[in-house]
């Protein structure tokens, strides 16, 4: 068996139509809410960074799709947990900021997971704000001891968050300054840090640009395989649902 092969597995889409069942603010701009339904039963979701699409109606009552994290899940329960990563407009934004306990929201997917092994010797996990409930997951399914370093820039001190994990658990968090330029300001967090020896996997999630900046700086200035990485841009700055995954 080859190391370290990530392995995609694709699952059977469906949509689900769930009820808001509890409201939680982690931290000030950072939302949490609880949804429940008996339709949850057969909920598959192999890998921390899965999405599920969210179904909002816009301005003009066409239905626009969003792109959320399972933060956690029970399917014994029948319950799943998203946080929202509470910024200035958008649909999405819009609705977890006035959910209530009762509201229904429609869901489809995941409609795959990309598993990441577990037999490197580090990871280095790298975002934003949206990045978090991924990171948040991830770590807290990691085997005792596992070397990882958590890098997240956030808009004010009290947006960081504690993850619980076995794992030997780094976390590095940055305040954004007034420039605005996450990708210099993690690159320079990057440039102080010493990467464990051994082989890692290294996780980029954040606004499209800057994670395609640290994609090209851990490649390039770090000499790091582009095979033992993977990087998404989560949103687009000044665009509409503008997640994708960053290609060469
Ligand atoms: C695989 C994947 C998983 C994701 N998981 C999560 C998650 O679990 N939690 C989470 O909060 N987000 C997550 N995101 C990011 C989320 O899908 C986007 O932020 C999305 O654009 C939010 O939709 P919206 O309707 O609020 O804003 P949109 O209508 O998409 O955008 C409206 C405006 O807001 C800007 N904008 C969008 N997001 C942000 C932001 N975070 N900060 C500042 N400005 C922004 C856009 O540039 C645009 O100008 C994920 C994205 C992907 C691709």
């Amino acid at each position: 068996m080859t190391r370290h092969q990530i392995q995609k597995v694709r699952h059977e889409i469906r949509r689900r139509t769930l009820t808001v069942t509890a409201l939680e603010a982690v931290t000030p701009k950072m939302l949490r809410i609880s949804l429940a339904s008996p339709e949850l039963t057969d909920f598959v979701s192999l890998a921390p960074d899965d999405h599920v699409k969210l179904f909002f109606q816009d301005e003009v009552g066409a239905t626009v799709m969003r792109d959320f994290t399972p933060r956690a899940f029970d399917p014994a329960k029948g319950t799943l947990t998203l946080d929202f990563a509470l910024h200035e407009s958008g649909p999405a934004t819009a609705w977890a900021a006035s959910a209530a306990v009762g509201d229904r929201l429609e869901i489809g997917g995941p409609r795959g997971s990309s598993i990441v092994p577990d037999d490197f010797d580090w990871l280095l996990l790298i975002g934003d704000e949206t990045a978090l409930p991924a990171m948040g997951r991830w770590v807290e399914g990691l085997r005792a001891g596992l070397p990882v370093t958590t890098l997240a820039i956030v808009a004010a001190p009290e947006e960081r968050q504690t993850f619980q994990s076995a794992a030997a658990l780094d976390q590095i968090w940055i305040v954004r300054d007034g420039g605005g330029d996450d990708a210099a300001q993690l690159r320079r967090a990057l440039d102080a840090l010493t990467l464990p020896a051994g082989e890692g996997f290294v996780w980029i999630a954040a606004e499209g640009a800057v994670a395609r900046e640290l994609r090209r700086y851990m490649a390039e200035d770090r000499g790091h395989p582009r095979v033992w990485m993977k990087a998404a841009g989560y949103w687009a700055r000044g665009q509409a649902d503008g997640g994708g995954r960053i290609e060469d």
